[in-house]
């Protein structure tokens, strides 16, 4: 049977160039980067070679890297590490963050978690119907108390690109206004890849990203600190990371993915441009089978995901069927306990909940082949026709 793998807005495989990169750091080269022996010394060699290379990725200094354990991890430090830090300075002050409501769950938890423990107040902007920020709804939101704007790069489920540049102008502008800094942190766990990531073209003080959406393992990520950014940290013990996250590091992983982010510089163009072709036509196959729509915004979108609404067939049937084909790819609906969650990206977008049930993401890889489109595009509509010949009218 064919396989197609649709699904690398979810995870993508290991690159063959990754994998030998950090073999050598689980077999001979095992030492303890703490350590002041030769294997010790060599695995802190590794770390920081990594380090350079990430940096270098993202037009910054070495020192300015945190690893951690995947964007999560960065996410919920980057928050509650800075408004620690914040609360310690000004007792009296409750800071106020602004985010958005399509945000991946590790911001919006995160979020919720400070807002529960009564240590901020949070707003949660909307979007429009094509899952874009408005700039002018951001200034309006902002606060004398605002301290942390934070906003996703590339939304993982429906691919939008929001306009973190202009944003992140704006807000250095209003800050110096001000005089009061507004920070800036941006999820770009699924920008990395094929956008420019620049911390200084962007104007973001942190930045979170995540090894296996790049080709690198699972369980290892970054952040990124600008300088005089300070953050308490989280993970208490050793002095490991510049003292911001106690604990023996990930050796492997962190060389996994700092040769992923090498790989992702140089070959960003021309990856970003074949991803792009293809989606196109993707896009333009799936389009043809009646009543489905897209989602997201239709150019102002990152080149790997395609997602769509499905009328009269639910995600998750159609995502099972494609799978008997051979096909994996993904829905916004999570069902849990029987029970169809819709996305809340769709929902903060204003698709009424019985399309939402219909959602359908296709994200594709640097290694999506032309045939493997084309085997989606021959298979899909029949999956499609016969789950709306099964369902009661209405569904
Ligand atoms: C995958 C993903 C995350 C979480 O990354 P992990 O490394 O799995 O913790 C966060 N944000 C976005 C946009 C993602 O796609």
């Amino acid at each position: 049977m064919k396989k197609v793998y649709l699904d690398n807005a979810a995870t993508t495989p290991v690159d063959p160039e990754v994998l030998k990169a950090m073999l050598p750091y689980l077999k001979g080269s095992f030492g303890n980067p703490s350590s002041v022996h030769s294997w010790g010394q060599q695995a802190r060699r590794a770390i920081e070679k990594a380090r350079d290379q990430v940096a270098d990725v993202l037009g910054t200094k070495s020192r300015r890297i945190l690893f951690t354990s995947g964007a999560t991890e960065s996410i919920n430090f980057a928050h509650k590490g800075l408004i620690e830090a914040i609360i310690r300075k000004d007792k009296r002050l409750k800071p106020h963050i602004i985010t958005s409501s399509i945000e991946h769950k590790a911001v919006l938890e995160t979020c919720q978690h400070l807002e529960k423990k009564g240590l901020v107040e949070v707003t949660y902007l909307p979007v429009d119907k094509k899952s874009l920020i408005e700039i002018e709804e951001l200034e309006k939101a902002i606060r004398p108390e605002t301290v942390l704007v934070s906003l996703i790069y590339v939304n993982n489920e429906v691919g939008t690109i929001q306009p973190i540049k202009e944003i992140g102008q704006r807000l250095a502008e209003i800050s110096r206004k001000r005089k009061k800094k507004i920070y800036f942190h941006t999820d770009a766990t699924q920008a990395v890849q094929y956008l420019d990531c620049r911390v200084g073209w962007l104007g973001v003080d942190l930045l979170s990203l995540s090894g296996h959406k790049l080709y690198a393992p699972k369980g290892v990520g970054a952040l990124y600190i600008r300088q005089g950014t300070s953050l308490i940290r989280q993970q208490d013990g050793g002095g490991q990371e510049h003292r911001l996250r106690a604990g023996t590091e990930n050796v492997a992983s962190i060389v996994g993915l700092g040769r992923a982010m090498t790989l992702v510089s140089q070959h960003q163009a021309t990856n970003s441009k074949k991803v792009a072709r293809l989606k196109e036509k993707l896009v333009k196959g799936v389009l043809e089978i009646p009543k489905i729509e897209l989602t997201g915004h239709p150019y102002q979108s990152a080149p790997h995901i395609a997602s769509f609404v499905v009328q009269e067939a639910e995600g998750e049937a159609i995502l099972l069927r494609l799978s008997d084909q051979g096909v994996a790819a993904s829905s916004g609906s999570a069902c849990t306990s029987g029970l169809l969650q819709p996305s809340h990206v769709l929902m903060a977008m204003g698709v009424p909940v019985e399309k939402a049930h219909g959602s359908l993401r296709f994200s594709l890889s640097k290694n999506t082949t032309q045939k493997e489109v084309d085997y989606l595009l021959k298979v899909l509509p029949g999956v499609i026709k016969q789950l709306r010949a099964m369902a009661p009218k209405g569904v």
